[in-house]
């Protein structure tokens, strides 16, 4: 038995070699994690505990107890309404915050956070209807798992960044220019997306059709620059065309 090991060790080191030297030319196989929906999802419930903590340091966050109340009275509507039309979603924790912050737009986060920004809702003058529709659009990213479909994109392209940490990629996801323009059309896309799945999910809470599309309305009317997209949106005018012609088409308003 003992005169074997010699030749088990040999076996070994047949086996063992060519994956030794496989990794070297293919770096991509030393993934240091595997995407998946829950990876995201506990990821941005960090950043999101982070960015909270960050604006309550800087009395950013929630600085008026009625908007606050505003914003949770219509998170939960629209909230019970994505139960029903996204079964997947009847366990999440939903959870929506104001921010103060002059620079920042309303965002949300994989799995449900959400960022409000109290002055964007301030400067268009959102009544409740519109102030849905917002909250409505940004859910639907959500949802629609868009955070994790945009991961997918940026490992399909770069799939060297599974190299580094899932920390260090979520953030380059946001922040690195080569990764944020080639995802940008994705993105463009998932704006559509939001438009539309948005509506429908406030459409079935019970705000009505006209009151939504009036928050488009305000978005386009507000822009300086309403025929052209930007780096990470369509443009305002295309998108109230989009739904215009969507809700004309499902008979939900009529033609003017
Ligand atoms: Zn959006």
């Amino acid at each position: 038995m003992i005169r074997l090991r010699p030749f088990l060790l040999m076996f070994c080191l047949a086996l063992c070699l060519p994956q030794a030297s496989a990794r070297q030319v293919h770096p991509e196989s030393e993934a240091k994690w595997q995407l998946s929906v829950e990876l995201v999802a506990h990821g941005a419930h960090k950043k999101y505990l982070k960015k909270v903590s960050e604006l309550q340091q800087g009395q950013l966050l929630d600085t008026d107890a009625l908007f606050v109340t505003r914003l949770h009275r219509i998170t939960s509507k629209l909230a019970t309404q994505a139960e029903h039309d996204y079964p997947s979603s009847k366990n999440w924790q939903w959870e929506i915050h104001s921010n103060d912050q002059e620079d920042e737009a309303s965002f949300c986060m994989a799995g449900g956070k959400l960022i409000i920004s109290r002055r964007q809702v301030h400067d268009l003058g959102l009544n409740d209807t519109e102030l849905a529709m917002l909250i409505a659009h940004e859910m639907a990213h959500a949802l629609l798992l868009h955070h994790y479909a945009e991961d997918v994109e940026a490992l399909r392209l770069f799939p060297s960044w599974q190299q580094k940490s899932f920390e260090e990629f979520e953030t380059a996801v946001d922040d690195d220019d080569i990764l944020v323009s080639a995802l940008a059309q994705l993105g463009k896309q998932q704006e559509f997306e939001a438009d539309i799945k948005g509506m429908q999910l406030a459409l079935q809470a019970g705000y009505p059709a006209q009151g939504l599309l009036s928050f488009f309305v305000k978005l386009r009317k507000q822009s300086a620059y309403p025929n052209f997209e930007s780096r990470s949106h369509p443009a305002p005018a295309q998108r109230v065309q989009r739904l215009r012609n969507w809700l004309l088409q499902a008979k939900l308003i009529t033609a003017q």
